[in-house]
């Protein structure tokens, strides 16, 4: 039996969007945790905080994925139906239209002219929407998975501060914070770096700095709240 050869191309769009979904989590709920505790909120409210970031952030990433990838299939269906009209009032013309680009792709004309006919003869529709459009099932747009994905993998990253909130002592709520979210956000760099082929510390060191900015800046803010309240 012929090895199914696994092309990384497959998992490299999801996997990516998942590590990025991820440090999104991570990085915003880490920074709003540290806002808040540099003002001295109590320790219970730090969390309720923390967890409304969580769902609020999910709940966002969802929403903004699924308007967008229901507008891509918006746009998909547009295209699809656009071609099922065009079959229907010039057939032969789309037939020629298919030939071209399977001409294109390198068949000899009459290779090409036979190949045309038999997928039209066979699925018309199928045939100019994977080799004409560009479809395919692995790529359709799909807006309810992308956006529990994308709020799923949201979550999981914001769950990491939260949880190392829950477990540290009230007084050092800002520096165990700080110092895990920094070592999880250097992972999930170093992950994106590698799937994407491109150098893992320079991606861990890269998201690193970022987050350290983010959650520098944000506990400024809330210590100056922390003062004037
Ligand atoms: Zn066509």
């Amino acid at each position: 039996m012929q090895a199914l050869e696994f092309h990384r191309g497959d998992r490299i769009g999801w996997l990516r969007a998942a590590v990025l979904g991820a440090n999104d989590g991570l990085l915003s709920t880490a920074s709003l945790i540290v806002g808040v505790a540099a003002a001295h909120i109590a320790p219970r409210n730090i969390l309720v905080a923390g967890l409304a970031g969580l769902v609020a952030g999910a709940m966002s990433m969802a929403a903004g994925e699924y308007v967008s990838v229901s507008s891509q299939a918006d746009t998909e269906k547009a295209d699809v139906d656009l071609e099922r009209r065009e079959l229907a009032e010039n057939a032969a013309g789309e037939e020629a239209e298919l030939a071209a680009i399977y001409v294109r792709r390198g068949l000899t004309a009459a290779l090409a002219e036979e190949v045309a006919a038999q997928l039209t003869a066979h699925d018309a529709l199928g045939a100019h929407s994977r080799d004409e459009l560009g479809f395919s099932d692995a790529l359709k747009a799909r807006p309810v998975q992308a956006a529990l994905a994308s709020a799923a993998t949201f979550a999981m990253g914001a769950a990491l501060p939260l949880f190392v909130a829950i477990i540290s002592p009230a007084n050092l709520v800002i520096p165990v914070v700080i110092g895990c979210s920094l070592i999880f956000l250097g992972v999930l760099g170093g992950v994106a770096a590698r799937v994407g082929g491109a150098p893992m510390l320079a991606g861990a060191i890269r998201v690193i700095f970022w987050g350290a900015l983010a959650m520098g800046i944000t506990a400024g803010v809330g210590a100056l709240f922390g003062v004037a309240a």
